[in-house]
């Protein structure tokens, strides 16, 4: 009966109007930072590894911003998953690729991203199975995960994520560091550290809980190719600075083996 509550409580947010429309991504993403929480189905998180980091970056590929955090990931030798945007992927084919031969592992994002609370089944299916042919075919071998823009989700949703072959995957620590954008460098350094700082407490908070940290940064955006992600990859640089010497990162690839 929890899922019919909630189904109504985000139906009737919807029919109050768009103002009410972010209170319903709040609603879904602090139902998915409880590491617990498995609305609308299963959905993974984050294991009870407190030891470990997943640090996944959604919306790119980005041409300017990608190849600069794969060399910071480099640097830490450090392998990341990278939920893709469909149509970007496929404009930089050489970019994915690239990412895939340094180890990182690639998962589906949709190819537009819509909220698939909003779509219909029809342009759901077509979101996910057009990206998920795209993407298999640019790397030649299975996708395996695919983290659910805004993470909204409907039953609908999941099931055809599993029905590819998918495990949708959400996350238990983000910030807002999409809004990050400015074009001053002191302005990005601190919003990089704000960011960094931010996480970091989630991190910590996780650890106490006795989980593992699924982190969401965006290399990319999902409503410009090349939104500028100096904050976001800086704050990576941060974290991997900070926590390489302590703590495991991992792909989501070593977590799904644990499950
Ligand atoms: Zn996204």
């Amino acid at each position: 009966m929890e899922h019919l509550a909630l189904n109504t409580a985000l139906a009737t947010a919807l029919a109050a109007g768009a103002s009410v429309a972010t209170g319903a991504l709040g609603f879904y993403c602090y139902a998915a930072q409880s590491p617990a929480s498995q609305l609308f189905g299963r959905t993974a998180i984050a294991p009870r590894q407190p030891n470990q980091i997943a640090l996944t970056f959604d919306d790119g590929p980005n041409p300017r911003w990608t190849p600069m955090l794969l060399d910071i990931l480099a640097r830490h030798n450090v392998r990341a998953t990278f939920f893709l945007i469909g149509k970007y992927a496929v404009l930089q084919k050489p970019l994915v690729r690239e990412m895939q031969a340094a180890g990182h592992r690639i998962g589906n994002h949709s190819w537009s991203h819509p909220n698939f609370a909003w779509t219909g089944n029809r342009q759901t299916r077509e979101e996910l199975t057009r990206t998920q042919q795209e993407l298999e075919s640019i790397l030649g071998q299975p996708v395996r995960f695919f983290r659910p823009p805004y993470g909204a989700r409907r039953p609908y949703t999941l099931g055809l994520a599993r029905s590819l072959g998918l495990t949708p995957v959400l996350w238990n620590a983000m910030t807002a560091d999409w809004n990050a954008a400015s074009g001053d460098p002191a302005t990005q350094r601190k919003d990089a550290a704000a960011i960094a700082e931010r996480l970091t407490a989630l991190i910590d908070r996780n650890q106490r809980r006795g989980f593992a940290s699924n982190i969401v940064l965006h290399d990319g955006g999902h409503s410009t190719l090349e939104a500028n992600r100096a904050a976001s990859i800086t704050a990576a640089a941060l974290l991997l600075d900070r926590f390489t010497p302590t703590r495991q990162f991992v792909t989501l690839e070593a977590w799904e083996r644990q499950a």
